[in-house]
């Protein structure tokens, strides 16, 4: 089977039009593969566009604030890619005088750039010979050559690896590269792929053997965690406490305090548990409102909130800093609590 003549030859008629693949600039390219990664096209596309418009090139998002990078990320989770996006950016200003580095082991030393994504821009932008191994890749190369591995364990991946590396053609990885990743989105989709319509339909061992619903395999499930969250939005003189994170999947981003709990509880057990006595002894305090919960999902937490808004003159809350409730909606924030703002009025 020539499997990259056809599948470049499918690309050449079938391949969508995204602005970063009309251009061999790393600094595009880098920035399309980080908002890409767990991100649908559709859903990157707009980010793509307002970060390169915000920041044209490398030293505009290096000389820019956090604060600026991660309002711009807004929405998109996986916050650490904003982070480590900005890190880098400085990082290469700081080390290469601005100037993206053109060799892959370069690339894959910078922070937030893993195995897939260096070969990406190693290719991409330099046309140097690394396979492109991401989730797509490993759908093909599993059905159509029967691979049975587990490809999250190191041994698994390691197989789809050297099959996607002996697939590489002799020249133009770019071209090759774009194309086996864009047949995995197209037509060798997770879910009904498009075999009648498939250049590959005669020989895939998948399609043949009746194995298109069970390939590629995977080990790990994901265990989901259940958090319960009650945030509180508390007035004092007008002003509203939040915290700049420093941790966790949300690090960077502002929010309000809060209290966290095991396992669902009535919002009377709230006012009466241990976590509200502490915070509120010795304060005078009125509860404006009590939200109905949020279900926000995660990749590994599906999280229940409810937004409390509380008055309270005379409370004072270390490690928080106060703002007037205008400005609230100029700070990043987790996509959550900009929902419930965007719907509701703080009192
Ligand atoms: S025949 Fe179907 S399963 Fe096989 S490569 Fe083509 S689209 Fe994928």
């Amino acid at each position: 089977m020539r499997f990259s003549e056809n599948l470049i030859a499918w690309y050449n008629i079938s391949k969508r039009d995204l602005p970063w693949r009309n251009t061999k600039d790393p600094y595009k390219i880098w920035l399309s593969e980080i908002i890409l990664q767990q991100t649908k096209v559709s859903q990157g596309m707009p980010y793509y566009l307002k970060f390169l418009k915000n920041f044209p090139n490398i030293l505009d998002l290096a000389n820019s604030e956090e604060d600026k990078v991660l309002k711009l990320w807004q929405g998109l989770g996986y916050y650490s890619r904003a982070r480590n996006l900005h890190f880098t950016a400085k990082y290469i200003r700081d080390n290469y005088n601005g100037v993206f580095p053109n060799n892959y082991n370069d690339i894959l030393s910078l922070k937030g750039v893993g195995v897939y994504t260096a070969a990406a821009i190693s290719s991409f932008a330099f046309n140097l010979s690394y396979p492109v191994v991401d989730g797509n890749v490993i759908r093909v190369l599993s059905r159509v050559f029967g691979v049975e591995s587990e490809f999250d364990t190191g041994p698994g991946f390691q197989k789809f690896y050297n099959i996607a590396l002996e697939m590489l053609p002799k020249h133009d990885y770019a071209t090759h590269n774009q194309a086996i990743m864009e047949f995995g989105a197209l037509l060798c989709k997770p879910k009904l792929p498009l075999c009648s319509n498939c250049c590959f339909n005669e020989n895939c061992f998948a399609l043949h053997a009746n194995k298109v619903g069970v390939l590629p395999r995977k080990k790990k499930k994901i265990k989901i965690k259940n958090r319960f969250i009650h945030y509180l939005i508390i007035n004092n003189k007008d002003k509203v406490f939040l915290r700049k994170k420093n941790e966790g999947i949300w690090s960077g981003l502002y929010q309000f305090p809060f209290l966290e709990f095991d396992k669902n509880i009535s919002n009377d057990k709230v006012l009466i548990s241990n976590n509200w006595i502490n915070l509120f002894k010795n304060c005078e305090y009125t509860i404006s409102s009590v939200s109905s919960p949020f279900i926000h999902k995660l990749t590994h937490q599906k999280l229940s909130v409810i937004f409390w808004q509380i008055k309270s003159d005379d409370i004072k809350l270390k490690n928080f800093m106060k703002f007037q409730t205008n400005k609230i909606s100029d700070l990043p924030l987790s996509k959550l609590i900009d929902n419930y703002l965007t719907s509701n009025y703080i009192i």
